[in-house]
């Protein structure tokens, strides 16, 4: 079965658009760096999949970011996807507190609050639409953002369990007041063929089969597969830039109190560790010195 892949079609008699996701390998990099609890590993997958398929309707150049925070045991799920098709995802979880393996998004982000951040290449603001927890589920809350925030009416389906996630995304297009009677025909029908689809069909079948049987009485043109992959845009230099942000007195207080500087990756986990000797070098490089270009400083 194809993963870690991305496929769009459209429907040739209904202003209607869908996506479909399937994460394999990408999915597993994300599980292999840190030992998540049974719930958590499914809501990442599913936030997972919802970011590839967001990042793809909204066609940017830039990255797009998911992430709920939340004052409940679980405090964080941050999950990043970028116009290269890269994927990264993280979650923060109080270690003490039980988590059940049944536990819903809402026990276990309180009153979180999802917000959905779009940074566009050479743009200065990023845009950012900010929505609170709905239902129990990714998808849902994705949903209820769609309705109010652009006001198109969207359907989405997620699953995740520890090999894969899959994900199925269906959103009406804009119509004209005149075609809106026929478009909300269509929708009603697409969207309650599709409501027929099982975690199970989502996950295993082929996308070609699946949408065959979801809807062999229309006519739906599927594109060309993009493929995903994980990988992480941490580095040392950003680390030492990070260090370098925090001013050279309190970098050397942390040197003094703990001999050395260490920054571990949230999202791939990768540890960074910087000594004394690392340290004056991050500050001996902030100061431009005669013939240095200041540009080649960062
Ligand atoms: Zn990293």
């Amino acid at each position: 079965m194809k993963s870690d892949c991305l496929q769009r079609f459209i429907f040739d008699n209904a202003a209607i658009r869908g996506e479909w996701v399937s994460l394999q390998e990408s999915w597993q990099e994300v599980l292999n760096r840190r030992d998540y609890p049974v719930a958590i590993r499914r809501v990442l997958g599913e936030m997972m999949g919802a970011a590839a398929l967001l990042t793809e309707t909204v066609k940017i150049s830039g990255r797009l970011v998911l992430q709920i925070r939340s004052e409940g045991p679980v405090s964080l799920l941050m999950v990043e996807c970028t116009s290269k098709h890269t994927l990264r995802a993280f979650a923060q979880w109080d270690g003490d507190a039980e988590i059940a393996d049944d536990a819903g998004l809402q026990t276990m982000t309180g009153q979180g609050t999802m917000a959905i951040t779009i940074e566009v290449e050479g743009a200065k603001k990023p845009y950012q639409g900010v929505v609170s927890v709905h239902g129990d589920s990714i998808a849902e809350t994705l949903e209820t953002y769609f309705a109010h925030s652009e006001q198109l009416a969207t359907k989405i389906w997620l699953y995740a369990n520890d090999h894969n996630v899959a994900g199925l995304f269906l959103q009406q297009l804009p119509s004209d007041e005149s075609a809106k009677h026929a478009a909300e025909e269509d929708w009603s029908r697409v969207s309650q063929l599709a409501a027929t689809i099982t975690d199970d069909e989502l996950l295993t079948l082929e996308v070609e089969t699946l949408l065959h049987r979801l809807f062999h009485e229309e006519q739906v043109r599927l594109f060309e597969p993009t493929a995903l992959q994980f990988a992480c845009t941490c580095s040392r230099e950003r680390v030492a830039e990070t260090i370098s942000m925090l001013g050279q007195q309190e970098a050397e207080d942390i040197l003094d109190a703990e001999g050395g500087i260490e920054v571990a990756c949230e999202f791939c986990n990768e540890h960074y560790h910087f000594d004394k000797v690392d340290v004056a070098e991050i500050f001996s490089e902030t100061i431009p010195t005669e013939g240095d270009h200041p540009d080649t400083l960062h």
